[in-house]
């Protein structure tokens, strides 16, 4: 029998030797070493037991002890702090117009991928569209398994923003992957074999319309998991798990389920006050999902976890009397151990813009007015940076990232200022930020060496006006994607915005609150951010290019065309002394669904670079390859069939197929496109489900044929609009 060095042990001493050997691909050669009496086993012999042993070890101290040499990357946004910093530096400043494709790998996807891959050994575990997860090997991209776990394809139209999936967790033997339809699933590392599987929804599967996009965490014997859909019907939880055995150990929800005792515990007493007894928050849910942010500090022992949005998003409706509606938009810190809260910290007292507080948190240690602090960044959609003291809560400071009109700024307590007029209830007024945020999901990261956070920054402008007429769960025609089960309460674009879309990657500096440099993009929804100890920060655009910048003047100094739009963010790691970047690119979340910025419309595929990598870049297709870019034409309709269509098309259609002719079809094609042929067969094709195995919805009991017809009229009716504008 071989011998093996206890994972702990052999974590505590990389901690402290930080040129020991990294495990996985090199364990063998590490244990031998170690254990000059104990006969040598090549490692290559058994790939198999070699995969599940690099997994096998990855444990609380092997996580930390890997941030500090950064040869694997082991959890979505690389350690517990989150900082997406990599201390590799053999790509650098000086050499980084060297790197060439290593190898690239075809995810087959033609949705959004928000991944990160993630890399143990020398296997890289990487997800795409509708939670697929692929194993492959590391270091040529061959495929080693493919987990598809057929999310149903309904739950499509109960994601808000795509059918994405922002990548696995992995500890102690297994893969962790929480798919669409709500399971969290165990793999086994080496063969993609189920180890366990628990439904997550349970009682809620079918009374809310509710999914899973986020990567899950890891620490400790759990893995915890959220839940997303804050628009829709969904009440806010997040639950650990047994890693072993799958058995839920903890539960804390973000908002009440009721005023009245008895409450699931004492922070929900707390949340209970906060909320108006009367507001439709009671039918729809109350939101605030947390889909997308945590991170743990083992010292402190605390798991930090971003909420998000209210549901409906409209204040006035859902908690009429008003209140904090505690937990939305809050960071809170829980006890890992046992989900119970300890405190928060809200960014938005009663959101009621659909302002989540559920992006990326990133813990550091920063010296503020000469004392060393333990804090917490954010720069969640609201637009403001905020630095946060993560022992306690206590506000430090705010400042805004972008421009933003719906606060002047921050009191003392780190309470907002809210603008005159910011809740105007009649007036349309165009929000900055906008619901897709100042920043969105797209990771940031934090460089110690420059001191500076790495921002996807971005405007999408957008107007709201409280919608007078709102009924909570129920199809109006005219309010937006209400169809589809979306509880708004607020009408959208009833003015023009003024602002002009935007996207940059902006260089924050936390302590003084201000921006050092920033790198304009042709458009918003760029991919997320990776920096490491070679001077460098990688992002792929929305227009398709895959950058490095430096990290300290933010000049760009190489970049390389890739398949689509990049929304994902970057990883890094080495194998045998050779350090790879990789990026998972596929074109979509909620901004791309409708439109797009590049005209290379490649499937989903991971790249990996390395110094001069010789492999051949594959061959994209452009989009007049894959769609249609005529205007429809000939569709015979009725122009009284033209207004009822427009309201039918906002309450049915709008947030995932843009207006006809107008956008361009972003990850789904946009109908203003088509041949008249679809128009003609609109009604069978919306109620039969004939797209259905693609994620569209079947309207059957939500459409009448008629009505269905009036869509085509619409679209038919827009498309000649936009022909005759171009003309
Ligand atoms: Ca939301």
């Amino acid at each position: 029998m071989r011998y093996r060095m206890p994972a702990a042990l052999l974590a505590a001493l990389c901690s402290l030797l930080i040129a020991c050997s990294s495990p996985g691909a090199d364990s063998a050669k590490t244990e031998s070493a170690a254990n000059a009496t104990q006969p040598a086993v090549d490692a290559a012999a058994d790939p198999i037991a070699e995969r599940r042993a690099a997994v096998e070890r990855v444990d609380d101290a092997a996580i930390i002890a890997n941030a500090s040499h950064g040869r694997e990357w082991l959890t979505y946004n690389h350690g517990f702090s989150e900082q997406r910093y990599s201390r590799l530096k053999q790509i650098n400043v000086d050499n980084v117009d060297r790197l060439g494709l290593a190898w690239s790998y075809n995810l087959g996807s033609t949705r959004g991928v928000e991944a990160t891959p993630v890399v143990v050994g020398d296997t890289m575990y990487v997800t795409a569209s509708w939670s697929v997860v692929h194993a492959l090997d590391a270091r040529t991209g061959e495929k080693l398994w493919q987990y598809d776990p057929q999310v149903p394809r309904e739950y499509g139209a109960r994601a808000c923003c795509d059918v994405v999936n922002r990548g696995v967790a992995v500890a102690k033997g297994k893969v962790f992957v929480g798919t669409l339809d709500g399971y969290l699933v165990a793999l086994d590392p080496a063969t993609g074999e189920v180890l366990w599987r628990t439904d997550t929804f349970g009682h809620m599967r079918e009374k809310k319309l509710q999914t899973i996009t986020g990567a899950p965490r890891v620490f400790g014997d759990l893995v915890v998991i959220g839940n997303g859909g804050a628009e829709l019907q969904t009440r806010g939880y997040l639950t650990a798990y047994n890693v072993h055995t799958g058995e839920q150990e903890w539960r804390w929800y973000s908002v009440p389920e009721d005023p009245e005792p008895p409450f699931a515990d004492a922070s929900m007493e707390m949340a209970a006050k906060t909320w108006d007894p009367d507001g439709a928050w009671r039918e729809t849910g109350g939101g605030g999902t947390m889909w997308d942010s945590m991170a743990y500090d083992p010292e402190l022992g605390l798991l930090y976890v971003g909420v998000g949005n209210g549901n409906p998003w409209n204040q006035d409706v859902r908690s009429p009397k008003g209140g904090d509606n505690l937990f939305l938009s809050s960071i809170v810190a829980l006890k890992a151990k046992t989900g119970e809260y300890v405190w928060h910290y809200q960014e938005v007292p009663g959101d009621t813009w659909d302002f989540t507080a559920a992006q990326h948190i990133i813990l550091a240690d920063l010296e503020i007015d000469g004392e060393a602090r333990k804090v917490l960044m954010h720069a969640p959609k609201n637009g403001f940076f905020f630095v946060i003291d993560r022992t306690d809560g206590s506000f430090i400071s705010a400042e805004p990232f972008v421009d933003v009109n719906w606060a002047e700024g921050y009191d003392e307590n780190g309470r907002p200022i809210i603008a005159e007029g910011a809740r105007a209830k009649k007036a349309a007024r165009e929000m900055r930020p906008s619901a897709y945020g100042a920043h969105n999901w797209h990771p940031m990261s934090f460089n110690p060496e420059t001191g500076l956070v790495y921002i996807p920054a971005q405007g999408v402008p957008l107007a709201m006006e409280s919608d007078p007429s709102f009924q909570p769960n129920t199809h109006q025609p005219g309010h937006p994607m209400s169809n589809l089960g979306w509880n708004i309460g607020h009408l959208v674009n009833t003015i023009t915005p003024e602002a002009k879309p935007f996207g940059h990657l902006l260089a924050w500096d936390p302590v003084a609150q201000k921006e050092v440099w920033r790198q304009e993009y042709l458009s918003p929804w760029n991919g997320g951010t990776t920096t490491t100890a070679g001077g460098l920060v990688f992002q792929g655009s929305a227009d398709a290019r895959f950058i490095a910048y430096d990290a300290k003047t933010g000049d760009a100094l190489w970049q390389v065309p890739v398949s689509s739009g990049v929304i994902a963010g970057p990883s890094t790691f080495e194998i045998d002394g050779t350090q790879y970047v990789s990026i998972a690119v596929g074109w979509g979340g909620v901004y791309g669904l409708a439109q797009r910025h590049s005209e290379r419309m490649g499937t989903g595929r991971v790249y990996t670079f390395r110094l001069d990598g010789e492999a051949k870049m594959p061959e994209i297709p452009r989009a007049e390859d894959v769609r249609s870019t005529t205007l429809v034409s000939g569709y015979e309709y009725e122009a009284e069939d033209v207004g009822p269509g427009a309201q039918l098309y906002v309450s049915s259609c709008i947030f995932c197929h843009g207006v006809p002719g107008v956008n361009n079809g972003g990850s789904l094609p946009n109908p203003g496109y088509v041949d008249a042929s679809v128009l003609e067969s609109l009604p069978t094709l919306l109620i039969e489900g004939a797209w259905s195995s693609r994620g569209m919805p079947s309207f059957k009991g939500k459409l009448s044929e008629r009505e269905a017809e009036q869509i085509a009229a619409f679209i038919q009716n827009t498309a000649e609009s936009v022909a005759k504008q171009s003309k």
